[in-house]
């Protein structure tokens, strides 16, 4: 997992997650505000899914990332197309298309699954949901477990991933940070999930 821009961490940001627009009651992601033809890069590898025209969003690619949830990435001014991705390939490029944008920038929104536009409880907050599994992947030999998603709580140990049902998190909690899962199996600490 990268981040989908060069520089992320120091992008100024317009709306925000869950914010009130002048067009809408809840913005479904998070604007970052970068200057027309900044490379958007593929954050996982996966698929560009669709490539579509939108009056409000302009160009916007549909990317279905590793973990099989969908990015929206908008307003852009051209892309590389439909296609299986790897990750940190250049997927396209920023801009101002679209009627719902006043200056050039990035649209990013991630949800759950399927698309529901009308249902902003099904997408996540892009900068949680990106910076919490860019750190599980920088520490690959720490079990380390999200409450991100609404139905499953993630687990990744070096080379696992358990996604494990909020009713049963009792026994997630039981895990000890610093050892693998492999060792919490053996130990019988994660189990009967
Ligand atoms: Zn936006």
């Amino acid at each position: 997992m990268i981040y989908p821009i060069k520089n992320f961490e120091h992008t100024p940001i317009g709306y925000t997650y869950g914010q009130k627009t002048t067009y809408s009651e809840h913005h479904l992601g998070t604007d970052f505000g970068v200057p027309m033809w900044t490379e958007v890069l593929a954050p996982t590898d996966g698929k560009i899914v669709q490539v579509v025209t939108g009056q409000q969003g302009g160009l916007t690619i549909h990317f279905r990332d590793k973990w099989d949830k969908l990015w929206r990435f908008m307003h852009l001014v051209k892309s590389t197309g439909q296609a299986p991705v790897k990750e940190g390939t250049v997927i396209a490029w920023s801009g101002n298309t679209g009627t719902t944008t006043t200056g050039p920038h990035l649209h990013v929104d991630i949800s759950r699954g399927e698309l529901q536009i009308y249902d902003w409880t099904t997408f996540y907050d892009p900068i949680l949901y990106i910076k919490e599994r860019i750190s599980m992947d920088l520490k690959p030999y720490s079990i380390y477990y999200s409450k991100l998603d609404k139905e499953y709580y993630y687990i990744k140990g070096d080379k696992t991933v358990l996604f494990i049902p909020h009713d049963r998190i009792a026994l997630a909690v039981a895990l000890q940070v610093g050892t693998t899962v492999e060792e919490s199996l053996k130990n019988k600490v994660v189990g009967n999930f």
